[in-house]
């Protein structure tokens, strides 16, 4: 037998129809707030990523799928998306369009992590970007969507924001040099990763959750003290905008993203119901970036959601949309009369199953109890030669009598439709 890769999950009924839910509620509220879709591939030169996500994360580094194709060329399975979405913003010219140009997109992202309860090596985001916007009420909006999303999901209290401001090119390599320079001193007290990032990426040892470490961690400078007055600006009015609009959240001095490409507004979506892997969206500002790829020097604003994450966080499975009627023809002819009504009925978005004519009564019933219908639709000799159906309600057991003539109108009046 040959089974999925470790770590890729296939996402089965009933479980799908909450996928399903997660994915039409998305598409309704980002909608609403004027973001279109953009459909994008799943590969792409590996270069793209290399430049867009940063040469010294731990993606980059360690967690893509990378292989050469046929001609040779490096190609690379998206770890992510914003990279792909701005190469076809580039690639299109779709910076000539009103600014902010907001865009969304879905679908899964790979990278080869180690597999745990929430962390998969196939894995599905929603993602959202804002491009060519400076103004802080932007990044307040975005966040605001995003808990909309979570709220319309049900899930409102069970999420929390929190923010920081993690600087710009002006504030961060003075913060970055007084980091290093703390953490260097203290290297003995961190662990075996921490030690490795100083020198490459000291920021992101902050983000570290290893107990051990949190003490260091805790005391550390921290980057919301040596904000330049620009940055400081911009995050004080992306806080008075979330406050004017009652959202909450916290303020979490130690929140760094592991893509290197952010700038001012970091912001993650958490939950205590998730165990380890408790971040459920994370987002930011990315200034520059479009430009690092080759595009117009234009601001960029966005985040990401788990969807694996939400789908946990949900817990019990949506209803499915199941069928009000199992049609059971008995023969061939009863087949014959019964395929165009299903036909119609089912053209009319109710959806009925059909048996196919060669199975006992009993058996068909069996399975009509099993499906769940409302009603089983039987059709023998008997009945088509009085020009009639027995309608069998499977809840009581009640049989009676329709005529053929408006078995369609019947059926149609129980998935609810005139
Ligand atoms: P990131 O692109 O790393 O900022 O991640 C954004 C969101 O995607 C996270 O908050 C998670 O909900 C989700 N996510 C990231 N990596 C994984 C993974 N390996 N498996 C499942 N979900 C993930």
């Amino acid at each position: 037998m040959i089974r999925a890769i470790r770590g890729v999950h296939d996402i089965l009924p009933p479980e799908s129809a909450t996928w399903q839910h997660v994915e039409a509620t998305a598409r309704r509220v980002f909608e609403a707030y004027g973001y279109r879709e953009i459909r994008l591939p799943v590969f792409e030169r590996t270069e793209l990523f290399a430049r867009g996500i940063g040469e010294v994360t731990d993606i980059v580094q360690k967690e893509m799928y990378t292989f050469e194709d046929r001609a040779g060329e490096s190609v690379t399975l998206r770890p992510e998306a914003t990279a792909s979405l701005l190469r076809a913003y580039i690639e299109h010219g779709l910076h000539v369009q009103p600014k902010p140009v907001r865009l969304y997109t879905l679908g899964p992202m790979f990278r080869y992590e180690r597999p745990q309860a929430g962390r998969y090596r196939q894995f599905h985001q929603l993602d959202v970007e804002a491009l060519g916007e400076e103004d802080p009420a932007l990044d307040a909006e975005l966040m605001l969507m995003l808990l909309e999303f979570f709220r319309a999901l049900g899930l409102g209290d069970r999420v929390r924001l929190e923010i920081n401001s993690i600087g710009d090119a002006a504030c961060r390599p003075a913060y970055r040099a007084r980091l290093t320079e703390y953490l260097t001193a203290r290297a003995a007290s961190l662990c075996g990763e921490c030690r490795e990032r100083i020198e490459r990426n000291p920021l992101r040892v902050l983000d570290c959750k290893t107990p051990a470490c949190r003490p260091v961690l805790e005391a550390a400078p921290r980057l919301a003290d040596s904000l330049c007055a620009p940055c400081a600006g911009h995050f004080a009015r992306v806080r008075a905008c979330l406050d004017a609009a009652g959202v909450a959240y916290d303020v979490a001095p130690r929140l760094v993203r592991g893509l290197d490409y952010y700038v001012r507004t970091t912001f993650e979506v958490t939950s205590t119901h998730l165990g380890a892997q408790n971040a459920v969206a994370g987002g930011g500002r990315y200034d520059g970036l479009i430009k690092l790829l080759g595009g117009p020097p234009e601001a960029g604003n966005g985040f990401a959601v788990g969807i694996e994450r939400v789908v946990l966080l949900l817990g019990q499975a949506v209803e499915p949309a199941r069928p009000v009627a199992l049609l059971i023809p008995l023969g061939q002819a009863a087949v014959a009369r019964l395929l165009p009504v299903a036909r119609d009925v089912r053209a009319r978005g109710v959806a009925v199953e059909l048996g196919y004519g060669g199975r006992r009564l009993r058996a068909e019933l069996e399975r009509a109890n099993r499906l769940g219908v409302a009603v089983a639709v039987i059709v023998g000799d008997d009945e088509l030669a009085r020009g009639e159906a027995t309608v069998r309600e499977m809840k009581s057991g009640a049989q009676r009598a329709v005529p053929l003539a408006g078995l369609a109108a019947e059926l149609l009046a129980l998935g609810g439709r005139p």
